[in-house]
């Protein structure tokens, strides 16, 4: 049977951050979209991932005319840098009066779907499957993809892959166009969502026993993160040997156990897939990209790219002028590339810092080194300050 035909002007494929984000831009823009995504509604908005959207996001939110309806949560302030239980504040407060917000991804998700679905009607069609991407004529772009009613074909003028590292789009650029560029840190976090807000400053720990932090996952829970070997699974951390370990990581015997929602181990590895664009397709966030989560940057360059990608979508579609949107590779990519460096510095320190079985005594006082310059140095302390906010 032939698929059901329909025409928009741009094609979304994937409702997360980073898709949702740009579909409210384009809709507040007048430019039609559709959003494809395989989940459904309820489990999307279940999803508990980032903390912190930052300085550069809460900018984009307020020119939108939206900070206020999609960022809840109160201003990032400071992080506590916990070095064999001993406390070093670094604050994070911008001068220039623009902070980060304490704002779960989960909860800006919700806000984009109440925005941009419930209060805008805007298209996104949940519980998709099937998604195939036609972008290799000279003409327009299609989406073919299937849902309970049957086949659908979407005509498009453009497609946007924002479908995470797992998702169809970036498959659907032809062998050879893009270079993948990654690194593999070559140690995991087990990750653990606990009923328990964070009590004073977000944390992030070293000690003898390794890496261990834990952020703000709205106002009633937090996650902690624990250093752990890439071969490690859930299973392997039973309740008391999270909380038993998490007391001798932060230096705070009176930490009690609490309810544990989930665990999940996270290997720890950098990529970069460029160019981010073939013909009429373009990749955003993690279709294109991952970070290591130490900078908390991963939600932050969806954002960007978005921000970038929507603003050159709505030039192209209503100006006809396409110059921002073939240049969206080359805009993006060196702060991408600034953010890796970040993430890299942030996370071989945290970890050569700790365990001394990580990579050895002598890069275990260097990256120590580089933890003091950060306490003690303005100049080394504001740059971190920059990058942590999103401002450098
Ligand atoms: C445990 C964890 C902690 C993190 N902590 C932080 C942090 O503190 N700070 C930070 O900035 N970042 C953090 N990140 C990273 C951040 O969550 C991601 O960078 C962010 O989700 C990227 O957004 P995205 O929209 O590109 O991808 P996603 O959020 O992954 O969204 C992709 C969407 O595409 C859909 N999809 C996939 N395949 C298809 C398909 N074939 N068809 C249709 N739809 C499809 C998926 O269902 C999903 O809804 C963390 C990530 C994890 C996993």
């Amino acid at each position: 049977m032939n698929p059901s035909r329909e025409d928009t002007r741009v094609a979304i494929v994937g409702g997360g951050v980073s898709g949702l984000a740009l579909a409210t831009f384009l809709h507040l823009s007048g430019v039609a979209c559709v959003v494809l995504e395989r989940r459904e509604r309820a489990y999307v908005e279940m999803r508990q991932r980032a903390g912190v959207v930052e300085a550069r996001g809460v900018r984009m939110f307020e020119r939108w005319g939206l900070a206020e309806r999609l960022l809840g949560g109160p201003v990032a302030q400071s992080i506590d840098y916990r070095i064999d239980g001993a406390s070093h504040i670094l604050e994070m407060a911008a001068e220039d009066g623009s902070p980060g917000r304490f704002c779960t991804q989960q909860m800006l998700v919700n806000n984009l779907l109440r925005e941009l679905v419930d209060a805008r009607a805007g298209d996104v069609r949940f519980g998709v499957a099937d998604v195939v991407i036609r972008n290799d004529g000279e003409g327009r772009a299609q989406v073919l993809y299937t849902d309970a009613g049957g086949a659908h074909a979407l005509d498009c003028d453009y497609v946007v892959g924002c479908d995470g590292n797992r998702g169809v789009s970036r498959a659907a650029i032809p062998h050879g166009v893009l270079a993948k560029t990654s690194h593999e840190f070559g140690y995991a976090w087990l990750a653990a969502l606990v009923e328990a807000p964070v009590a004073g400053h977000p944390v992030m720990g070293v000690s003898d026993r390794g890496f261990v932090a834990q952020l703000p996952r709205g106002l009633q829970r937090s996650r902690y993160y624990l250093q752990c070997a890439l071969s490690d699974t859930a299973q392997d951390w039973p309740d008391q040997r999270l909380w038993d370990e998490i007391r001798l990581r932060m230096g705070d015997a009176a930490i009690a156990n609490v309810v544990v929602h989930d665990k999940e181990v996270i290997p720890l590895r950098s990529v970069v897939h460029a160019p981010m664009q073939h013909r009429r397709l373009f990749l955003a966030g993690d279709a294109a990209h991952l970070v290591p989560p130490t900078g908390a940057k991963g939600m932050n360059l969806a954002l960007y790219d978005v921000d970038v990608l929507g603003q050159a979508l709505v030039a192209a579609v209503r100006e006809g002028d396409t110059r921002a949107l073939d240049a969206y590779s080359e805009t993006v990519l060196p702060r991408i590339w600034r953010y890796q460096e970040f993430s890299a510095w942030m996370t071989e320190t945290m970890h050569d810092a700790g365990d001394p079985a990580q990579r050895g005594a002598f890069r275990r006082m260097t990256a120590r080194a580089r933890l003091a310059a950060l306490f003690d140095s303005p100049a080394a302390r504001r740059l971190h300050g920059e990058f942590q906010r999103g401002t450098a």
